[in-house]
């Protein structure tokens, strides 16, 4: 069924407390933790609790999960410190494009400059 836990999922563990993370913010339906190999002085990755695999499979099956999760970005970012700044909001899609975990995350990355076009 849409949305539920996948058995060989690293994001799905994490969520369910199996796999350890440095967590900065909770709510009823997303989780947001510190990424393992940081990019930027704030690196968090924010992840719905329930698994869908890239940005537009959750937003396709549930547009008020995709807001909860830009809404908790954007609380992470100010909890941070560095929405002031301004800050990139990263969402990979597809491994051509770099994603590399298929449970659809939210990178807030920010602390530094940021060049455009990204790499
Ligand atoms: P993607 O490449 O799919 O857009 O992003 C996956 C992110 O997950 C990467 O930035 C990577 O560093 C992070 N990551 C991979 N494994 C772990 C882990 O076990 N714990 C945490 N906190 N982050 C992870």
């Amino acid at each position: 069924m849409a949305g539920e836990a996948q058995a060989d999922c690293l994001f799905c563990k994490i969520v369910a407390g199996e796999v350890p993370a440095t967590v900065v913010r909770e709510s009823a339906t997303t989780v947001a933790f510190r990424d393992i190999n940081p990019q930027a002085p704030t690196h968090v990755l924010v992840v719905p609790r329930a698994h869908y695999p890239n940005a537009g499979a959750l937003a396709a099956a549930d547009p008020r999960l995709t807001a909860d999760v830009l809404r908790a970005a954007a609380e992470v970012a100010a909890q941070e410190g560095i929405d002031g700044s301004g800050y990139r909001v990263v969402l990979n899609t597809g491994s051509g494009a770099g994603q590399t975990v298929f449970h659809v995350h939210a990178h807030v990355l920010g602390g530094r400059g940021f060049e455009w076009p990204p790499g």
